[in-house]
């Protein structure tokens, strides 16, 4: 070891020289949730359950979505429609219950692909929430199901 070796200098001015290079890179870091990610077209996310241009639920409850789903993550109770419920379901079977559990879901799409009547859709810009409560990855109706107002416009 040299004198400038043993006082370390050259090797501290060598990663100083990294460290301050860096202020002027490219940040790949993003403040997460407040800056989001732009993400992949053919990302999958969080479900949604359609409305039709009426603004009826277009899922029956056939139970085909939990069939295809790897993960065992969809359950759900069939109902059936009453006349005074025409305007809030399109056909005579709906869900009265519609629950994805979060966090068995490995977003695979299966659910999406298997729905006969296009009323699952995994999004493309949503994902759940770090929560610290198990029951805040149980999704139900409440938090599926597509708003009136968004799907009319
Ligand atoms: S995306 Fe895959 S794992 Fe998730 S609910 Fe649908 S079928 Fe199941
Ligand atoms: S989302 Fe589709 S596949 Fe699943 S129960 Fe409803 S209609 Fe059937």
């Amino acid at each position: 070891m040299n004198f400038w070796e043993r006082i370390y200098l050259p090797a501290i001015i060598k990663g100083m020289t990294i460290t301050i290079s860096h202020l002027f890179k490219r940040k790949v870091t993003y403040q997460y949730p407040e800056q989001k990610r732009p993400m992949s077209d053919v990302f999958r996310g969080l479900h949604i359950l359609k409305r039709d241009d009426e603004g009826k639920e277009r899922c029956t409850a056939c139970g085909l979505c939990a069939l295809a789903c790897p993960a065992e993550a969809i359950t759900m109770t069939a109902a059936e429609r009453t006349s005074s419920e025409l305007h809030l379901y399109r056909e005579e079977k709906y869900a009265a219950v519609y629950e994805i559990n979060m966090l068995r879901c490995i977003f695979c799409g299966l659910c999406e692909e298997a729905c006969p009547k296009a009323a699952i859709f995994l999004q493309n810009d949503k994902m759940a929430q770090a929560s610290y409560e198990r029951s805040d990855f149980i999704f139900g109706k409440d938090r599926l199901v597509e708003p009136f107002l968004q799907s009319k416009s």
